[in-house]
């Protein structure tokens, strides 16, 4: 297929995980790409495996900070002025911040996930979706993640955050469709990318790959999802074949939003 020939796709967190494997499966498909990331290191190496696969593609690295307004404005002018559209749009970076009980839960803790996680993917909406009404056109992809539709538990920031970006999903959702404009958002469970590495680590310390195994045993599938399996659902929702679904919040997760 090739979904993406001629369109940009804009991609936050493309330094790693679940961007990165996005970035490659709509490289491989033609398209354009604008990866952000505070992390320079990961972005080159991003950019480096899609030359290996996807050699043509045209792909631009924009060093930014999500929570910070400036650099989000700045990342979508410099993608107008490079390639003067934005087709898609996966609004993707995030952190899991610190685990606790919520009376443990640091103050500054929760605002520097809240920061990232929900103000970011604002940020990012409101920037690019002012571009998308001019076009007519474009799709917007949030991550959420299981923990923004159930509770998983001692992720007082992390859960705040992401059922904000269900909210800010559906309330764009039905702003924007009358321009063109589709908004979903994906809502993966534990899908193995650095994030859940260290996610891991703060459960079981060095023992992180027993914990792994305990935290599998729950899930229907008995395995961790694969940052590529998200990919194929995020380019998929990123393409034309997705513009009537709008709103909808997709799970990606084995079945496990139903065990809990
Ligand atoms: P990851 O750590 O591999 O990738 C996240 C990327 O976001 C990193 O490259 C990081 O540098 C970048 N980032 C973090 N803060 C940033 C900021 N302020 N500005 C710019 N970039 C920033 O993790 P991942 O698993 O690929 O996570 C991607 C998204 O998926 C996150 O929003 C995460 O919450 C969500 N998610 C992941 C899982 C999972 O199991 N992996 C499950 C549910 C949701």
């Amino acid at each position: 297929m090739n979904r993406f020939e001629d369109k940009v796709v804009v991609i936050t967190g493309g330094a790693s995980g679940l961007g990165r494997a996005t970035a490659l499966e709509v490289a491989k498909e033609g398209g354009k790409l604008v990866l952000v990331d505070l992390d320079k290191e990961g972005l080159e190496e991003s950019q480096d495996e899609i030359k290996k696969i996807a050699p043509q593609t045209k792909v631009e690295l924009a060093e930014a900070n999500v929570a910070k307004e400036e650099d989000v404005s700045r990342y979508i002018q410099f993608t107008m002025d490079t390639f003067g559209r934005i087709d898609g749009f996966f609004n993707n970076a995030g952190i899991e911040g610190k685990q606790n009980l919520t009376e443990d839960y640091g103050i500054e803790e929760f605002q520097r996930v809240l920061d990232i996680n929900l103000n970011g993917v604002f940020y990012g909406m409101k920037h690019v979706l002012k571009v998308m009404k001019e076009q007519g056109y474009g799709s917007i992809v949030n991550t959420a993640s299981v923990g923004g539709i159930r509770g998983v538990g001692n992720q007082s920031g992390y859960a705040a955050s992401k059922h904000g970006v269900v909210g800010l999903t559906r309330n764009s959702a039905v702003e924007y469709g009358q321009y063109g404009v589709s908004i979903k958002a994906i809502a993966p469970g534990a899908i193995m990318t650095n994030m859940v590495e260290e996610s891991l680590k703060q459960m079981g310390g060095d023992d992180w790959e027993a914990a792994g195994k305990e935290f599998i045993s729950v899930n229907p599938m008995k395995r961790f999802g694969k940052p590529e399996e998200v990919a194929y659902l995020a380019t998929f929702l990123l393409s034309n074949q997705a513009n009537f679904i709008n709103g909808t919040v997709i799970a990606i997760d084995g079945g496990q939003s139903f065990q809990y």
